[in-house]
């Protein structure tokens, strides 16, 4: 299975401004000036060797939008936030050329940062596609509808020339979705959100955002361990340090870095990606937030391997 990132950070889009960029342009200067470099044909080597990613990249602009690809016709995506829009475009060009084709989107829940891309979706509105949308909340019909209507939006919901049919999903229960098994899973958020796990492949991968686990979130009869037990790759909401989930942002609905890292080792994951990043924290704090995750990875329970990565748009992961 191949996992796309096509957005990535929590709760609002983050955009470049000349603010942001300014640091990294000085460290790219400064570290060239360093190592002395003076041959154009040198500069890719030294930009992916000497940069680090928060200078030479950025992570996630858009919000949550994760594809899942197991290599059938049909594709699955997760929440239609901001990244949905360079997921349909990509999708038209890449692989269907013209050909109508078939989507399946799985709503996490229905908080606007999980929506808010739908009407930028371009298959949507192509006569021919078909749009199958699951979600564990019976409101998502009206939900997306809604967020097209006056005075939101100037084209309304039924003027999509797509066919898109509303499927409401148990948890619990498991489903054959676009060449995958999928399991979802209650999570405690504001107004609930749920977990979705693929099977796929021989691998599985869990889709699990806007979720707070609290300190008795590892006790051995957890439904979360049971349902990220063995997984191949845990996408997880990790939009705040230890500290603050546990005081000011306590009850907010979502998870920390530390947490993620003791439930994936506990439930025996073996590659733990943060997901739904803070949007105040800028790149090189996102980095040194990767950097202490992995250190702490490192000490809990250290004969337990787990690999530890940080989603940004455009990352792909295969399992
Ligand atoms: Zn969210
Ligand atoms: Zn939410």
């Amino acid at each position: 299975m191949k996992v796309r990132f096509w957005g990535t950070r929590g709760s609002i889009p983050v955009s470049f401004t000349a603010r942001s960029i300014r640091p990294k342009i000085k460290k790219a200067l400064f570290a060239a000036l360093q190592a002395g470099l003076s041959d154009p044909s040198e500069i890719d080597a030294f930009v992916d060797k000497r940069l680090p990613f928060s200078v030479r990249g950025a992570f996630g602009s858009n919000t949550s939008c994760v594809e899942i690809v197991t290599g059938g016709e049909d594709f699955i995506v997760c929440d239609a936030g901001t990244g949905i829009k360079n997921f349909g475009e990509d999708a038209l060009g890449r692989r269907l050329h013209g050909q109508p084709g078939v989507f399946h989107l799985l709503l996490s829940h229905l908080h606007w940062d999980h929506i808010q891309g739908f009407p930028f979706f371009a298959p949507a509105y192509i006569p021919g596609n078909r749009i199958f949308v699951y979600s564990c909340h019976g409101e998502a019909d009206s939900a997306l509808r809604i967020q097209q209507s006056p005075p939101f939006f100037p084209v309304g919901f039924s003027e999509l020339g797509a066919e898109i049919v509303f499927r409401t999903l148990e948890p619990g229960q498991e489903y054959e979705i676009g060449g995958a098994r999928v399991l979802a899973l209650p999570q405690i958020h504001p107004g609930d959100s749920f977990g979705f796990r693929f099977f796929a492949n021989g691998r599985s991968v869990i889709y699990s955002t806007d979720s707070e686990h609290k300190l008795d979130a590892r006790h051995p009869a957890s439904p979360f361990l049971e349902f990220c037990n063995n997984a191949d790759l845990l996408i997880f909401d990790a939009q705040y340090g230890f500290a603050e989930s546990q005081t000011l942002k306590e009850d907010w609905g979502h998870s920390s870095n530390i947490v993620g890292v003791e439930l994936a080792k506990d439930a025996g994951v073996k590659h733990l990606c943060l997901f739904h990043q803070e949007p105040s924290l800028n790149d090189a704090e996102l980095e040194s937030f990767l950097k202490e995750t992995r250190r702490y990875a490192r000490i809990y329970k250290r004969d337990v391997p787990l690999r530890v990565s940080m989603a940004y748009d455009g990352l792909e992961i295969t399992t």
